[in-house]
Order: C-alpha cells, then sequence, then structure tokens
C-alpha cells in the first residue's frame, strides 16, 4: 500500500554523511595512504571504473589487523549538519538510507549512531584477525547504489518522485538521475555538471529546505 505523504532520503557516506573517505583512513593504517587516496580520487572524479579500482584499492588494506578498524570508526567525523538533518527528514514522516561503495565495518558504527534507518555498503573479507585484501559479496557500485535506492522506496511504499539522492561522487550519479532529485553535495565537477542542484556549503542542513 503506498503512502503519498512518505517520502525517502538517500545519501552516500563517504565526502557526503561524513567528511572522510574511510578507504583512505583504512589505507593509511597499512602505510599506504597517499597511494589508495590518489586511486580514490580518480575513481570518485568518474575516470575509471568503480568496482575495478575499488578491488584494486582493497588489495592494498591486505593484513591490516581487524583491530585497526576500532581506530578508523574514532577517526570517523559526521559531515557538519547530518543530524539535523536526518532528524528533519524523520519529523516530516520520511525515511533516511545510506548505501556506500566504503564498507559495512564502518558504517554499522555510525549510520545507527546518526539516526539512519537503513544502510548498505561493501565487506572486507577477513582471514584470522587480518583483513585479506578482498571484497566480500558483490560490489556496491553505481548500479548497486541505483537497485538500493528502488528497493528501499518499493519496500516502504514510496513513489520514486518523492525519493531524493544526494551523494559526491560519480558512482552517486545513477541513483541520482533514478531519484525524484538529484543533489550534488560536496561534488565533484563531473556530479556538479548531471545534478538537478548543487549543495555549496559543506553542510547538510541545506538540504532541509528542499524535502518533499
Ligand atoms: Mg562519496
Amino acid at each position: 500500500m503506498s503512502d503519498p505523504t512518505r517520502f525517502l532520503v538517500v545519501l552516500d557516506a563517504d565526502s557526503t554523511l561524513i567528511r572522510n573517505e574511510v578507504i583512505e583512513l583504512i589505507a593509511e593504517e597499512a602505510g599506504r595512504g597517499p597511494e589508495v587516496a590518489a586511486a580514490t580520487e580518480a575513481a570518485m572524479r568518474g575516470e575509471v571504473d568503480f568496482a575495478t579500482s575499488l578491488r584494486a584499492r582493497v588489495e592494498t588494506l591486505a593484513g591490516v589487523p581487524v583491530v585497526a578498524l576500532e581506530r578508523v570508526r574514532g577517526r570517523v567525523e559526521p559531515t557538519p549538519g547530518a543530524a539535523e538533518l536526518i532528524a528533519a527528514v524523520h519529523e516530516r514522516g520520511g525515511v533516511v538510507g545510506v548505501v556506500s561503495g566504503g564498507f559495512h565495518e564502518i558504517l554499522d558504527d555510525i549510520a545507527p549512531a546518526l539516526g539512519v534507518d537503513l544502510w548498505r555498503a561493501n565487506r572486507l573479507a577477513v582471514s584470522g584477525d587480518a583483513l585479506t585484501g578482498q571484497v566480500s559479496g558483490p560490489i556496491v557500485d553505481a548500479e548497486g547504489k541505483a537497485a538500493t535506492l528502488a528497493a528501499w522506496a518499493e519496500d516502504h511504499g514510496i513513489p520514486r518522485a518523492r525519493t531524493v539522492a544526494i551523494g559526491d561522487g560519480a558512482n552517486d550519479l545513477v541513483m541520482m538521475s533514478l531519484a525524484g532529485l538529484g543533489l550534488a553535495f560536496n561534488a565533484k565537477p563531473l556530479v556538479r555538471a548531471e545534478a538537478d542542484l548543487v549543495i555549496g556549503p559543506v553542510d547538510l542542513r541545506e538540504v532541509i529546505p528542499l524535502l518533499p
């Protein structure tokens, strides 16, 4: 049964919901920070295939002890206005989802802490007490993000027109074009060029007046 008053806001995680790129923080634990940061930048600008790039970047994480992820979780910083935006969506009867090309290992901590209702990300494979350098299961890429937005909208009986997608990277563009409103936030030039609207200040409260 569809409820025409409800709406769904789906945010990207890295550089949108949070200020960090988590893969760079984990790479720093492996002493590979600058190399992975450069590769992440290229992927977010849309210069390389996301899944291929992600697999290559995760390979550099092989051997990072699982306990290091606790330090990474402690370094994650929510974007200014994140809690306020989520509260505003809930006040208006909306649902908040986060879909990420990053990792459940970090999102499972920060998403519920911020009041996010639904989240999906990649998983890092572990052997013993260390990362193997592989992604476990299918990769959440641009199409995976869009399919997740569509599935969440359907599960909640929310028409596509009443969905908002917010992201900064090239892998957010498919979900942004599928959503009723696609917002480029803190975004790369390619993403700014294709969005319905570009949010300038890096403060998620800027989205509140645009909610359906
Ligand atoms: Mg991002």
